[in-house]
């Protein structure tokens, strides 16, 4: 089985579409989204009938618990919250429920995926490096963890009870290990490089990609403008902060 692993997606079309259309060169299988559909970007409904088209399966994010009032928005700083407010004046009846419906976990027979940390899911805690990822290892009811949240791509790998983190974008993956892969954000990149971030995981190899794919920045930041979000949101995005 090859995945393509989605998330952070943040209401950015340009880069959603962009990752999409690469996915269907890299020839996966199954496409999972690991949370975050909304907030931030000017395109949120779009970016959730793409998923919906798809039947993509995705976890919730933060945001997305946010946007449909199951979060406090007291969670959030004030430029997050702004457009959290924003997303929620431009989302139908059926965004809102699909948003309330979506669980917090995902498994199947080869993998589990979570947005934050696998042992406090509704936590919404940033898995960053090794410490956090030793404390999530334990809660991981498969070999491999899907995580996003931090939008910083990276891999955790534990093996006989010691826990590194991986250096580079490929991984191979060793007899007895666990791995926990955050695959990075599609929308708004945080690890300096603008491009949007996805990863692949071949099963059949036990192998991992991180991938960058470019897309049109530029469209994304007008479309934010002309919404009238805020500004150093938009500013962010080709820095890749
Ligand atoms: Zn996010």
């Amino acid at each position: 089985m090859r995945y393509g692993l989605i998330s952070d997606v943040h209401g950015n079309r340009e880069a959603l579409q962009a990752v999409l259309k690469a996915l269907v060169k890299d020839s996966v299988d199954q496409i999972l989204c690991a949370g975050d559909i909304v907030g931030y970007g000017a395109n949120p409904e779009e970016c959730l009938a793409l998923i919906r088209q798809q039947a993509i399966p995705c976890v919730a994010g933060n945001h997305d618990w946010g946007v449909c009032g199951l979060l406090d928005l007291d969670r959030f700083n004030p430029w997050a919250r702004t457009a959290i407010l924003w997303t929620q004046r431009h989302l139908a009846r059926a965004d809102f429920d699909f948003l309330r419906a979506l669980p917090l976990t995902f498994q199947d027979d080869i993998l589990a995926m979570t947005h934050g940390t696998f042992n406090a899911p509704s936590g919404f805690q940033y898995l960053l490096g090794s410490f956090q990822a030793g404390e999530a290892f334990p809660y991981l009811q498969r070999k491999i963890g899907i995580v996003g949240h931090t939008h910083i791509p990276g891999f955790f790998v534990r093996k006989g009870g010691d826990v590194h983190a991986g250096v580079g974008p490929f991984l191979q993956g060793e007899e007895g290990c666990e791995i926990i892969i955050n695959v990075g954000s599609v929308g708004q990149p945080r690890d300096g490089d603008p491009r949007a971030a996805y990863g692949i995981y071949d099963s059949d190899k036990n192998y991992f990609e991180i991938q960058r794919e470019p897309y049109d920045v530029k469209s994304a930041q007008q479309h934010m403008r002309e919404c009238g979000l805020p500004v150093f949101l938009s500013e962010r995005l080709p820095r890749g902060i």
